[in-house]
């Protein structure tokens, strides 16, 4: 037993326990999660006239005498088992809103919907992929004395790609508060669309509620630049919501003419600072608008929940753009980032010392840059909820205590530890693997059935 590393012998001593095929089920349950939580309590359920007990769980009867569930991080650098049931949650809840299921009608599939993206403007010239990378016959440089072109053709992989030309010129300061107003900028965004459709066809403003409700789902991407952009799912529908029809003239046509002509109007004024001044803060003039047609004719609906799903998983470090965790100044030299990612951090430090921008807490969201915006935001009519999918998934499994008629249920909780022992985290990894694989099997096995129908290869 010499030889063996501490995480074997550990993961050995797990095996022999007499209770190792609970613990295995306990953490299968969980899809191998890296950093379960561990629970201690109870839950009885009685018939409320006789009194019996007709369920009982308790911890007590459970290996180490505790319950572990799943710590449910959408990050895969975190937990990848949790974070790809977070996105498989997320494709089902964006493919909800486009084509129903999960409660909502199917009929929502015939709205009006559209594929929004929106972007950040510039905040001075990046090294960019795909031609020529800023050609400049002239040459020239700037007041720093570094050349204002670049003439190079860079690979996608190219340390270079993203970063400034030249990181004085660039408009750090604006950089961090237009990420600092992003959410500020989308709301602003959602009410200019309501109010230029309901003008549109000569409607009062205050009566757009009464003829048509706009849902949407949107989620952040960190570009190359560090700047968030955003994808959005919007959909038109009666004023009752998902359940109701647009009036004649919620068309996807007017919906779009409403969103091309509120993106270049937005404007959110930064709050006046001696050092900054004010700032005007608008959306890139590069956005992209386009219509889902329920005839298969414009992109197709999965492909656009599967594209929302994948952002979803990923964190600010994962793409490059700002770190997983809060960050001080003292961090900030030894932060794995580009010099691009560094001096936006700083900026935010810098910035978020200063009075008139405390409510932005530019500080505490220096890690992700100033935006402090969820990555999955959702109106509430779009469609279902991550609890939703959650209850049904705990349905499925008989974990979940429904609550008969006639009966009443007691339930003590307590948190108590999380995370795994060595052993312990070498054994989940093993079970999240199986699972994958068990998935991926079963996707292809899937795959294989649909190019066997009859006609599929025309397709
Ligand atoms: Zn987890
Ligand atoms: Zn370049
Ligand atoms: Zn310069």
């Amino acid at each position: 037993m010499r030889q063996l590393s501490e995480t074997d012998r550990d993961a050995i001593r797990i095996a022999q326990d007499p209770a190792y095929a609970r613990w295995l089920a306990q953490i299968t349950a969980t899809g191998g999660c890296a950093h379960p939580i561990h629970l201690t309590g109870s839950t009885t359920t009685r018939d409320v006239t006789t009194g019996e007990i007709l369920h009982r769980y308790d911890t007590r009867d459970e290996p180490g005498e505790r319950l572990s569930v799943r710590c449910r991080n959408r990050r895969t650098t975190v937990c990848a088992p949790c974070s790809r049931l977070h996105a498989a949650d997320t494709f089902h809840l964006i493919r909800a809103g486009l084509l129903g299921g999960k409660t909502v009608p199917a009929t929502v599939r015939n709205r009006p919907r559209l594929f929004v993206t929106l972007t950040a403007p510039s905040f001075g010239p990046v090294h960019h992929t795909g031609d020529r990378c800023r050609p400049r016959r002239d040459g020239g440089t700037c007041g720093h004395g570094r050349r204002l072109g670049c003439g190079a053709i860079h690979a996608s992989t190219d340390l270079l790609v993203g970063q400034p030309l030249c990181g004085d010129c660039y408009d750090y300061p604006a950089h961090a508060l237009w990420h600092a107003h992003a959410g500020k900028l989308w709301d602003r965004f959602v009410i200019g669309v309501r109010r230029h459709l309901a003008s549109s066809v000569g409607l009062a403003q205050s009566r757009f509620s009464d003829h048509a409700r706009l849902s949407f789902a949107r989620v952040a991407e960190y570009q190359k630049r560090a700047a968030v952009h955003v994808h959005a799912v919007v959909r038109l529908d009666g004023p009752g919501g998902p359940d109701d029809e647009p009036p004649a003239w919620g068309t996807a046509a007017r919906l779009a003419d409403s969103v091309h002509a509120t993106v270049r109007r937005v404007l959110v004024c930064t709050p006046y600072s001696p050092a900054i001044g004010e700032l005007d803060l608008c959306w890139g003039q590069q956005f992209d608008v386009r219509p889902l047609s329920s005839d298969g004719t414009g992109p197709d609906d999965d492909a656009v929940a599967a594209y929302v799903a994948k952002y979803v998983t990923k964190g600010a470090g994962e793409t490059g753009a700002g770190l997983d965790h809060q960050v001080t100044w003292d961090d900030f030299d030894a932060a794995t980032v580009t010099p691009h990612v560094r001096s936006l951090m700083r900026t935010c430090w810098r910035l978020g010392g200063l009075p008139e921008y405390a409510p932005l807490r530019l500080r505490a969201w220096a890690h992700t840059l100033g935006y402090r915006g969820h990555i999955l935001t959702k109106s509430r009519a779009y469609s279902t909820t991550y609890a939703a999918l959650r209850a049904e998934r705990a349905g499925h499994r008989g974990t979940h205590a429904d609550s008969l008629p006639g009966t009443v249920t007691d339930a003590h909780w307590r948190y108590t530890s999380s995370g795994h022992s060595p052993g312990a985290a070498l054994l989940a990894a093993s079970v999240a693997e199986e699972l994958a694989t068990n998935r991926e099997v079963a996707r292809l096995e899937l795959a294989a059935g649909e190019s066997e129908r009859p006609g599929a290869s025309f397709k």
